[in-house]
């Protein structure tokens, strides 16, 4: 598990943790722990989310469990700075929507001393590298991929699959309707069936 390691020389560090992994590995679950664990001790915190995730209620980041905090939503990265008021603990739900710009944005926190948290899926349905996720990974101090469990053979599973074959674009909201974690081999079977 994930443990904050927080410097002790009184200076104000700032780095980027992301939280990455497939449909139903639990990362929002994980972001929220973090965020529980900050705001029990009295840490300022913002929370942001993509504005076209509706699937659950508008201003909440709500995990899969149902645990929910409240968020608000961007239409573009930079707007975050509009919110921001030097609070030290910046997070960010499903990060793999925004675009490219969303790098330079936590990148710029984290300079100003700002604990980033970015979640979000690092594969696309077609295990393609989704949007930003490639950079924020690199560029990241602490990186945790959490694991959902292998619907066809119950073993540890990294990949979201599409059920319905028809629909070919990146972006395509939706939940157990529409997706399902498979492991390597299993999402290898059906890839090539
Ligand atoms: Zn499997």
């Amino acid at each position: 598990m994930f443990l904050e390691q927080f410097p002790q020389d009184g200076k104000s560090h700032g780095w980027i943790e992301v939280i990455c992994g497939s449909m139903f590995s639990g990362k929002t679950e994980e972001l929220i722990r973090r965020l529980k664990r900050a705001e029990f001790a009295n840490q300022k915190l913002l929370l942001f989310k993509p504005k076209l995730d509706n699937r659950y209620a508008e201003e909440q980041v709500i995990s899969h469990n149902g645990t929910a905090f409240e968020a608000i939503q961007l239409d573009r990265p930079d707007d975050l700075f509009q919110f921001w008021k030097k609070e030290r603990i910046v997070a960010i739900d499903e990060v793999q929507f925004f675009d490219n710009t969303i790098i330079e944005v936590a990148n710029t926190l984290a300079n100003k001393g700002v604990r980033v948290i970015c979640a979000g899926l690092d594969m696309d349905f077609s295990a393609k590298p989704f949007g930003p996720m490639p950079y924020l990974l690199s560029n990241a101090e602490y990186v945790t991929k959490v694991h959902a469990i292998c619907v066809s053979c119950g073993v540890p599973a990294q990949f979201s699959h599409r059920i319905s074959k028809s629909d070919k674009e990146q972006v395509l909201l939706g939940a157990k309707d529409k997706y399902e974690p498979l492991c390597r081999s299993c999402y290898n079977k059906i890839k090539h069936n």
